[in-house]
């Protein structure tokens, strides 16, 4: 049985309550990595029902800038002004703040360069070699950070640079972001059943506890919905974060 985690990048939007009403009806646990500034534009009640109802709320950094374009100092701000606010969300909750969870924007761990890139070769992928990543993902795991996907059987995760990451990186992602009027057409997949025949020609059936990505975004939740329940369709389970 194909097995997955459900991350969702950019929340919270004005579609974060209709995507928890989605999940929570198939009884799918989501971890939620949130921007400080959505926060502010769009308020924290949806992301305080979300913890509610037994979802994860991570840190996705205040403003999402590529992390290589930041000084140290910068970087770490980026990084705490969001952890108040989910501590914040959690207080409101009244509930415990489980962990600490952190994915960069674009997946740009400090070099200016998304580890995605990286991610072709895995056997050689040493994610971790350069000193601006090193010190950041020193200041995480000082901090607590870890990635909760314990059941990853994936090859990204046999490298220890991948699997040992303060940060949370992923095995697949939904490219969702394909089907929004800035990209869409512009890319190899351009429409919802391009994306569904992705899923099913990827290698995740060869895996269990892969990391899925997807987007809280008005301009992506008709195609997350149809994504997640083509899966559901196919077969794939969803599992809970520990
Ligand atoms: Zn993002």
């Amino acid at each position: 049985m194909t097995s997955c985690y459900l991350t969702i990048d950019d929340s919270p939007s004005p579609y974060t309550d209709a995507m928890i009403d989605f999940l929570d009806e198939r009884k799918i646990q989501a971890l939620l990595f949130v921007r400080g500034d959505m926060i502010e534009q769009y308020g924290m009640d949806s992301l305080i029902r979300a913890v509610k109802h037994g979802h994860i709320i991570g840190n996705h950094s205040y403003s999402h800038p590529r992390f290589g374009d930041l000084s140290y100092d910068e970087s770490i701000a980026e990084i705490e002004k969001t952890d108040a606010f989910i501590n914040d969300v959690y207080a409101y909750a009244n509930m415990k703040r489980t962990g600490y969870y952190f994915r960069f924007p674009y997946l740009d761990r400090g070099d200016g360069n998304p580890a995605e890139r990286h991610f072709d070769n895995v056997v050689d992928a040493n994610i971790n070699d350069d000193p601006r990543i090193i010190k950041i993902q020193n200041y995480l795991h000082d901090k607590g950070y870890v990635q909760p996907f314990d059941q990853c059987t994936h090859p990204y995760y046999q490298n220890a640079s991948i699997k040992n990451a303060a940060d949370c990186l992923m095995t697949y992602s939904s490219f969702d972001w394909m089907m929004t009027d800035r990209h869409k057409g512009k890319w190899d997949y351009k429409t919802i059943d391009d994306l569904k025949t992705k899923i099913d020609y990827s290698d995740m059936k060869d895996h269990k506890g892969n990391v899925l990505i997807f987007h809280d975004q008005d301009e992506t939740f008709e195609t997350f919905k149809s994504l997640i329940d083509h899966m559901i369709v196919k077969g794939y389970t969803f599992l809970s974060f520990r």
